[in-house]
């Protein structure tokens, strides 16, 4: 057990949170109760993460520059062992996708590993409509043994940031600590440069949080497990065969149509359940649901809301025109949740340089508004980062790799500083989730 925690820097980091495995299965005895079989001769560690693994098959694999570079990449259950679990944000399993890679040169790792936090940006962005800022970490706030790590952080409703996705350049640390070695072209041996880089089920926590409102689940379109909900409006005792005809008709009409290069997903639900029926879409984030009635069909008409608009705002709209936009509606509602998260985050970024005003503001924060996210100048030095976060429990979200070169005064200690950093409240500490699982248990109808 020692050895692998000596190995690697990662694994120090996380030993507190290991879960570790010292005895063998249960057994049933003589009296019934379970006992566990005996004691495990070496105690087995569940992984928190794969460095050493990695790190350990790349060495036997590396052994010329022709070798290199080595891409690996996992999704895989990981256990970190939590007091406190957060759901999505915080769990002790959690799935996750890990990518390694090594490299002849710094170079080469350097630009994969700004090219993984691109790709990590454009997915959330582009597929879950979540604004993010792109930076680097303090020294601080570092993985252990990185030279570098990137990340990305998006700003909760509640104003907290939440780090989405990392990308490290871990330099020749990890090469060295495992030692992956390999021949140049000039026939020297040379330790190879290597990156990690990950996210997690944490997106979709972050995904929640950033898009859903008092009503339940928003989930952007491009995600969405289904795009539209047809309810036909049924009469009790009456024949329902039209209606149920013309809403089968549109289910079949709406699904050949596409959205971002796929069929568009229609469900149709029929059930007598009255208003709860509306509600339980409502609730799970459907994108689109629509009715049609009689008097829809006599119009030639459908009745459609967005769940990016109002719960009670309910438009009719010509039935053939529905049915040819379609796909631009359900652009415009990608498009729109990301709009109204970007003009959220810009709205609570401010600048700031007295102290005693950014004090003010985060002593100011509790309950569901923490602050804001704020941009202020920072000497470097470690000192002030951990003043602000013991007085505050603020921290450098990141340096934010559009931050422009000005001078400046630390906001901590008033020091010459040459560019700002990003300050906020993080999701990881322990906070208010509760405020988000209460989005899950109103009832329908229920006012705010
Ligand atoms: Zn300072």
């Amino acid at each position: 057990m020692g050895k692998y925690f000596q190995i690697h820097g990662c694994h120090v980091r996380f030993a507190k949170e290991c879960a570790v495995v010292t005895h063998h299965k249960l057994e049933q005895t003589g009296d019934g109760s379970l006992q566990p079989a005996g004691k495990l001769a070496e105690p087995l560690i569940v992984r928190p993460t794969s460095e050493t693994i990695i790190g350990e098959s790349m060495a036997k694999w590396t052994s010329s520059y022709r070798d290199l570079p080595i891409l690996l990449n996992q999704w895989a259950n990981v256990v970190r062992w939590e007091m406190r679990t957060r759901m999505f944000l915080r769990t002790s399993e959690f799935l996750w996708q890990e990518g390694h890679t090594a490299h002849a040169s710094s170079q080469e790792a350097m630009d994969r590993t700004l090219m993984m936090l691109n790709v990590y940006a454009d997915f959330v962005e582009n597929y879950l409509a979540m604004p993010v800022i792109r930076g680097r970490k303090s020294e601080s706030e570092r993985f252990p043994g990185a030279d570098d790590t990137t990340c990305i952080e998006a700003m909760m409703q509640d104003k907290r940031a939440l780090q989405a996705g990392t990308s490290h350049f871990l330099g020749q640390n990890f090469a060295k600590g495992s030692g992956i070695r390999f021949q140049n072209e000039s026939g020297q041996e040379e330790y190879a440069w290597t990156t990690s880089w990950g996210t997690s089920t944490r997106m979709i926590g972050g995904m929640i949080m950033v898009h859903s409102d008092d009503d339940g689940l928003v989930v952007p379109p491009r995600v969405a497990p289904a795009h539209v909900v047809i309810m036909p409006i049924l009469k009790k005792d009456g024949d329902n065969t039209a209606v149920m005809e013309s809403a089968g008709a549109l289910k079949t009409a709406l699904e050949s149509k596409t959205f971002y290069g796929q069929p568009v997903i229609v469900e149709m639900d029929n059930r007598d359940i009255g208003g709860a029926r509306g509600w339980e879409w409502v609730k799970k984030g459907i994108p689109v649901r629509v009715e049609i009635g009689p008097k829809d069909m006599e119009t030639n008409s459908v009745f459609m809301a967005r769940r990016d608009m109002p719960t009670s705002e309910k438009t009719s709209m010509n039935r053939d025109e529905f049915i040819s936009t379609i796909g631009d509606i359900l652009e415009n509602i990608q498009q729109n949740l990301f709009d109204r998260a970007l003009a959220y985050q810009k709205e609570n970024t401010l600048y700031m340089d007295e102290k005693k005003e950014f004090y003010h503001l985060y002593e100011q924060a509790s309950g569901f508004d923490n602050g804001a996210f704020v941009m202020a100048h920072w000497c470097g030095n470690a000192q002030c980062e951990e003043t602000i976060k013991t007085d505050l429990s603020v921290t450098i979200r990141c340096i934010p790799f559009d931050s422009k070169k000005e001078d400046g005064t630390c906001i901590c200690c008033g020091g010459k500083s040459d560019q700002r950093v990003l300050f906020a409240k993080a999701t990881n500490n322990e906070s208010n989730l509760v405020t988000y699982q209460d989005f899950y248990i109103k009832t329908p109808g229920q006012t705010s």
